[in-house]
């Protein structure tokens, strides 16, 4: 049996940042990922590979509740989800953090204000390396500093999509993006700029990841240990139930022991809830700090669709993630609820579509797949999903995460897609045709689509209705936090890694308080 500091489990966008947040401080740290480190090899670039055959898919059974098994889009891995992410990192909007009155019901206020959150916001947007530009978008949240790095340039058909939407009164914007670009001196950066970004991991460790810009830089101080094929399957506490004492760990075939003055999870919505409730003994029957029977519920992972739309002219993009557009966020002139967020989705390639019969029945014989990839103008729309308490993670008695799940706010979904059908005519695109993508997705089962889980263990004042308190500490166990994306108690419409990734700094500065740590200094970004 070992005993350290803290030990964080899983080393994703939550716990990657932490750890890093966490390594200077000397302490004696141990970071659990279930995973290994995804392999650096040609396939990470390669359609095919990763859109169709879900290479770095986890092989994962889960269960509707229907009891119908399902492989969910979870990636166990060092850094794990963010290696595949499109890195689009963005703030919640200030409005997120209060309460918003939706078509299908009322998205519950934060604890904290956005204005607690916005230095680490800050922070973030360093760590990751966030190229943006302040200003442009008229929903964006205030500000303390500029984005660190300045905006990726559109290319040429991207640019006149946001000279048209310009033209036709829209205020379309540079997307945050988390990638190490330098397009001021292209021979010394590390990002060369390709089309398999958004989905795919990265060959030359240029996006921002939570495995580069966390894992790696923590794993430089000699105090931070990584153990990889590591799954914690049980947290053991005192009898009073009031501290975590062991985190059992299976791994090589055995199970191992190890023990921390402070456990921190992050495995990710689903699996936090799974390893909380996995933890159930006698002073907490319903599942370790679930006094409140609120673990496991409120699982929210965003109404999204990918679509494509039909450039008339060809639309030879390469990166094609640099635009957004939330003029509809908050609802339009006739629409008084929310409706989300539009951005740019990774350019489509003809390999990906195979086997997408939207795209094979509707468009042939005219259009071939590799025409089709030529013109295609690839679009991600994202509306919120609402907390719903039987939305929800349980287990199953042979151990398995069964999701109960349906769809909230179904119709700003659809006035969300009918905006932009309406703009087709606008911006050179054809009208008739805005194809859902179904790979993208990996949706061909809605509830396996789950890139955007959040909300199982969600954090409040109120012990009776949260998990955490508001420093993401568990109301009923004195030494155990959690600090993936469990703890939103709502998701707002944009991508939520930054504020994971923010939260978990912000809350790294109270560990580091607790544990007796100096403060930890800003770092520069370390590129592995
Ligand atoms: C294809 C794709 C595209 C996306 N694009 C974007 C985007 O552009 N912008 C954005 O903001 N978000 C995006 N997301 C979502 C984003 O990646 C997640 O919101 C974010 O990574 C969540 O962070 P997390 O810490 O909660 O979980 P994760 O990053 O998933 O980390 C959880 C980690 O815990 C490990 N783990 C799980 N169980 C255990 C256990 N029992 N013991 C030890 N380790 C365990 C896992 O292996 C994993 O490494 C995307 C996701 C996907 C899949
Ligand atoms: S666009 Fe840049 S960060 Fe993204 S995969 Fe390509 S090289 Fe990596």
């Amino acid at each position: 049996m070992s005993s350290y500091d803290v030990i964080v489990i899983g080393s994703g966008a939550g716990g990657g940042t932490l750890v890093r947040h966490l390594a200077p401080s000397g302490k004696r740290i141990l970071l659990l990922e279930r995973g290994d480190w995804l392999p650096r090899e040609p396939q990470n670039w390669l359609a095919r590979d990763v859109f169709v055959d879900n290479r770095y898919v986890s092989a994962d059974t889960w269960y509707d509740d229907k009891g119908t098994a399902f492989q969910p889009q979870v990636h166990y891995c060092v850094g794990g989800a963010t290696k595949l992410y499109g890195a689009a990192l963005y703030r919640l909007r200030k409005e997120d953090f209060g309460e918003l009155r939706h078509h299908d019901g009322i998205s519950p206020a934060w604890p904290i204000e956005y204005d607690e959150l916005e230095p680490y916001y800050t922070r973030a947007e360093e760590l990751y390396h966030v190229h943006g530009a302040r200003g442009e978008d008229p929903t964006e949240p205030p500000a303390s500093a500029p984005y660190p790095f300045p905006a990726v340039s559109h290319e040429p058909r991207i640019q006149q999509l946001s000279d048209d939407l310009a033209a036709a009164g829209h205020q379309p914007f540079h997307a945050p993006c988390g990638v190490m670009l330098d397009e001021a001196n292209m021979p010394y950066s590390a990002c060369v700029r390709c089309s398999t970004c958004d989905g795919f991991p990265c060959l030359v460790h240029a996006k921002s990841d939570a495995e580069v810009l966390g894992v790696r830089p923590a794993l430089e101080h000699p105090n931070v240990t990584l153990l990889t094929n590591a799954q914690a399957v049980r947290l053991e506490t005192n009898d009073a139930g009031t501290a975590v004492t062991g985190v059992v760990v299976a791994r090589g075939g055995t199970h191992e022991t190890y023990t921390a003055d402070l456990v921190v999870v992050s495995c990710g919505a689903a699996n936090s809830a799974k390893l909380l409730l996995a933890s159930a003994n006698d002073a907490h029957p319903h599942g370790l700090a679930n006094g409140s029977d609120q673990v496991g519920r409120n699982y929210m992972f965003h109404n999204c669709v990918a679509v494509l739309a039909l450039s008339k002219e060809p639309n030879p993009t390469v990166f094609q993630k640099t635009l957004g557009l939330n003029d509809f966020y908050f609802g339009t002139d006739d629409v008084d609820y929310p409706l989300g967020n539009i951005q740019m989705v990774g350019k489509s390639s003809a390999e990906m579509y195979r086997g997408e019969k939207p795209i094979q029945t509707r468009l042939a014989p005219e259009w071939t797949l590799e025409k089709v990839a030529t013109h295609a103008v690839d679009f991600w729309l994202s509306t919120e999903d609402l907390p719903l308490p039987e939305n929800r993670v349980t287990l199953r008695d042979d151990g398995n995460i069964a999701l109960a799940y349906r769809a909230t706010n179904d119709v700003p979904k659809k006035r969300l897609l009918h905006e932009l059908k309406v703009l087709l005519k606008d911006l050179g695109m054809q009208h008739d045709h805005l194809l859902p993508r179904h790979a993208y997705l990996k949706n061909d089962i809605p509830v396996a689509g789950c890139a955007h889980q959040a909300g199982t263990c969600r954090f409040g004042t109120d012990p009776a209705q949260s998990v955490l308190n508001t420093d993401c500490r568990a109301h009923e166990v004195d030494n155990l936090y959690v600090v993936d994306t469990s703890f939103f108690p709502s998701i707002g419409a944009v991508n939520p890694a930054l504020t994971a990734m923010a939260n978990s700094i912000r809350v790294g500065d109270h560990l580091l308080e607790r544990i007796g740590a100096p403060q930890a200094r800003p770092e520069h970004a370390h590129v592995g």
